[in-house]
């Protein structure tokens, strides 16, 4: 655990150079990071796709098997549920980006585990940083444990938190496996309109 506290280094002191240094060089180290074990499975690091100026930021959980091979986030059944989403909200290209709360696809499958989460961590927030959103939108339980751990937010319900609006959804995986939940997530953005309009 030390070892893996060193490689994950001072959080404001690694968001402070990524942010200085610029998105192009957040996205290189991200392909050159080998700070949580995670890389060692990983076929493409997974960064992020959408609008460098976006009024919404989306984030998920992990990358998923096509997401490793291909280095698109919610690339496969997913991605298409993101997509609807996406189109019911009425966005267009520019107005949203897309990312997950560890760059690297965790084996099997399986949830991204707490360290992994904080030390990848300072790459998500110097996004957020220079990509500057309206709204961040965590698309499930894992997005929200990651990016404000100390708070239990209520679906659909948007609070404020160090400055920005941010708004918990479903993933939408869960649209795939739960249809019911297909007209609940359209009820909250429903409410919500007016934080991306
Ligand atoms: S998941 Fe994040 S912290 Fe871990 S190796 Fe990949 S890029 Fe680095």
């Amino acid at each position: 655990m030390v070892a893996e506290e060193e490689n994950c280094g001072n959080r404001e002191e690694r968001v402070r150079k990524l942010v200085e240094a610029g998105y192009e060089t957040v996205a290189r180290e991200i392909i050159a990071c080998i700070r949580c074990p995670l890389h060692e499975s990983a076929i493409k690091r997974v960064i992020g796709k959408g609008s460098c100026n976006p009024k919404v930021f989306f984030i998920g959980e992990a990358p998923g098997e096509s997401e490793n091979k291909s280095g698109i986030p919610f690339y496969g059944r997913a991605g298409k549920k993101l997509d609807q989403m996406v189109e019911y909200m009425g966005l267009s290209e520019e107005d949203w980006f897309v990312t997950n709360t560890v760059k690297c696809r965790p084996p099997g499958n399986r949830k991204p585990r707490v360290q992994e989460i904080e030390c990848c961590k300072p790459f998500l927030i110097a996004q957020i940083t220079l990509l500057n959103p309206k709204l961040i939108i965590l698309l499930g339980n894992t997005a929200e444990k990651s990016f404000c751990p100390e708070r239990k937010l209520e679906w659909g319900v948007p609070v404020e938190h160090e400055g920005r609006t941010i708004l918990k959804l479903y993933h939408p995986a869960a649209l795939i496996y739960t249809a019911s939940k297909i007209e609940v997530q359209r009820g909250f953005i429903d409410k919500n309109r007016e934080l991306w309009q």
